[in-house]
């Protein structure tokens, strides 16, 4: 990468960081996948509950592998074998997890978390129900504000991980979500009507208001979609 580009994008970064802490969440920046572990292991206490929302990050930086080591007790909802009823089961214990750990489909400058999830298990572990949740995402998630969050989701995040869950979708054929090509039609909510949509509930964190309940880990690498 080009210096100056460096530079714009480390302004990027400690913008970013600034306004996460104003906003009552712990913010860190780590350069690598491998940092950024080693801080996810810091707010991990041995035997402590760990519930995980679907991300490639978390499979990218290592983190299911760490959770599987033995060392916690991880409410693994990918492991093998599973029955419907059993991982229904796992999400609703992961709402009382010590520790839940996701990524985010977008981080904006000002500091604001944007997520959208179709079951809604994902946000509703952010919002309410773990004493402390740690969000882990490269920071090609950084946009400037919540417009461009909910630009990013709806030609980025959403299309991939439609694909991803194979799910049949009109984003998954065209790359973008299906809002976006008809005129004045584009707002936040606007989307599919197909059964296996995975845009539901669209949430904005900003200012929290229990201090350092959520854990920011920026990192350097480009992580997940
Ligand atoms: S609303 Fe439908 S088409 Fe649009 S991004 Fe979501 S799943 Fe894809």
């Amino acid at each position: 990468m080009h210096k100056i580009m460096e530079e714009m994008r480390a302004i990027r970064v400690r913008n970013t960081i600034e306004n996460l802490r104003r906003n009552n969440m712990e913010a860190q920046y780590v350069p690598t996948a491998a940092d950024a572990l080693a801080a996810l292991k810091s707010y991990l206490t041995p035997g402590c509950t760990i519930g995980v929302g679907g991300s490639v990050t978390l499979d990218e930086i290592g983190a299911i592998d760490l959770f599987r080591s033995g060392d916690y007790a991880f409410l693994d909802r990918y492991a093998p074998a599973l029955t419907p009823a059993e991982i229904k089961d796992i999400y609703r214990r992961s709402l009382w997890a010590d520790v839940y750990v996701m990524s985010a489909n977008a981080i904006t400058e000002n500091g604001e978390l944007y997520n959208v999830d179709g079951r809604s298990n994902r946000v509703a572990a952010l919002l309410y129900g773990p004493d402390s949740v740690v969000v882990i995402a490269g920071v090609n998630k950084i946009v400037s504000d919540i417009d461009e969050a909910i630009h990013r989701h709806k030609t980025a995040a959403a299309p991939a991980n439609a694909a991803r869950l194979h799910c049949n979708t009109p984003c998954v054929r065209t790359g973008k979500c299906v809002s976006m090509m008809r005129q004045g039609e584009d707002s936040m909510c606007a989307g599919c009507a197909s059964e296996d949509r995975i845009c539901a509930n669209y949430v904005v964190s900003a200012r929290q208001r229990e201090a350092g309940r959520i854990k920011v880990i920026l990192v350097g690498d480009a992580l997940g979609f």
